[in-house]
């Protein structure tokens, strides 16, 4: 994903409420529903972390691909409903025809009600925001593989305990095969994300439908920030601000920040304007750093080192609470 400085017009709605006089009517009170919350495994979050760096670079046509292809459907299929792998052609920066592999996972079919999270888990070809070795791939141990582990912890708690709600979990590919930042070609738009686009444009189920959808993106470094991402708070405030109340209920204030983090173009801007399903984004942003992410961003630092069990918790066990209380 990328970075778009957009100067941006903030609108204010203003809201009226009336208030009506409440009538006295006689109704049985229902007792107060008992939320049991899962406790999330940050060490088996973690575990599913470094099983997909094992593979190698998650790269689109390499073996390793394929490999985690078939490990996260196997791992997917011991816990959901149903499992679709998702294939499509989708048209690279550099005009290279690729097949990308959304792999799809439904809890609670048959329910209406449905909530969509998705992490990518794909790794991006080349490293072109480090200094050395810049054509050669990183492990990509938080861009990719962080959420994808987050999202397989979820996935064996909604086995466990069916919550009330249907779930989709999908783990999308070709998010990180853009346009390098360098380079002698023009500017082009859109070449992320690819997975996603397909995705949006040819939905698993017709006319499919979540009220809300979460996306991860690098959610596993040590220390992480979560801001709250501009194209976020435009099209899904209200998830926004359920997320991050929650996260600092439930003591990760130290992560999820109260604060602007500008714009993003990641998955959740496809499944925003395409899909039209109010989709926000957690992915670690730093105003400190240039790329404005972690600073292991796109070089071969992000691999098993900068990796902390505890970020895992804190974004998990905010979904987990989230997801139960619906
Ligand atoms: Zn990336």
């Amino acid at each position: 994903m990328h970075f778009r400085f957009i100067t941006f017009i903030l609108l204010l709605f203003l809201f009226s409420c009336t208030h009506e006089p409440k009538k006295e009517t006689p109704v049985e009170t229902k007792p107060e529903r008992v939320i049991v919350v899962p406790t999330f495994n940050a060490d088996t979050a973690y575990a599913c972390v470094k099983d997909q760096v094992d593979f190698g670079p998650r790269i689109p046509l390499t073996k390793a691909h394929a490999d985690c292809e078939k490990y996260l459907t196997a791992q997917l299929s011991k816990y959901a409903d149903g499992v679709i792998v998702q294939k499509g052609i989708v048209t690279t920066f550099d005009e290279k025809k690729i097949e990308c592999k959304n792999i799809i996972a439904q809890f609670n079919p048959q329910q209406k009600r449905r909530v969509l999270l998705c992490a990518h888990w794909d790794t991006r070809p080349w490293s072109d925001s480090d200094t050395a070795r810049k054509n050669e791939p990183f492990d990509g141990a938080s861009d990719g593989a962080s959420g994808v582990a987050v999202l397989m912890e979820i996935a064996r708690h909604l086995k466990e305990s069916k919550p009330a709600i249907g779930i989709d979990i999908i783990m999308l590919d070709m998010e990180d095969y853009g346009q390098p930042n360098e380079g002698p070609m023009q500017r082009k738009e859109d070449t992320y994300a690819l997975g996603t686009q397909y995705w949006a444009k040819n939905p698993h189920v017709p006319n499919y439908y979540a009220e809300y959808g979460i996306l991860l993106d690098m959610v596993g470094a040590k220390s992480a920030t979560f801001l709250q991402e501009r194209y976020s708070m435009h099209y899904a405030a209200s998830v926004v601000t359920k997320v991050w109340n929650t996260a600092n209920q439930i003591g990760y204030s130290d992560y999820f920040l109260f604060r602007d983090g500008g714009y993003v173009t990641d998955d959740h801007y496809y499944i925003n304007t395409i899909a039209n399903i109010p989709c926000i984004d957690i992915i670690q942003q730093d105003s400190a750093t240039k790329s404005g992410f972690g600073s292991y961003h796109h070089t071969h630092a992000d691999n098993m080192s900068i990796i902390d069990a505890n970020t895992l918790k804190a974004v998990g066990q905010t979904l987990l609470q989230v997801i139960y209380s619906e």
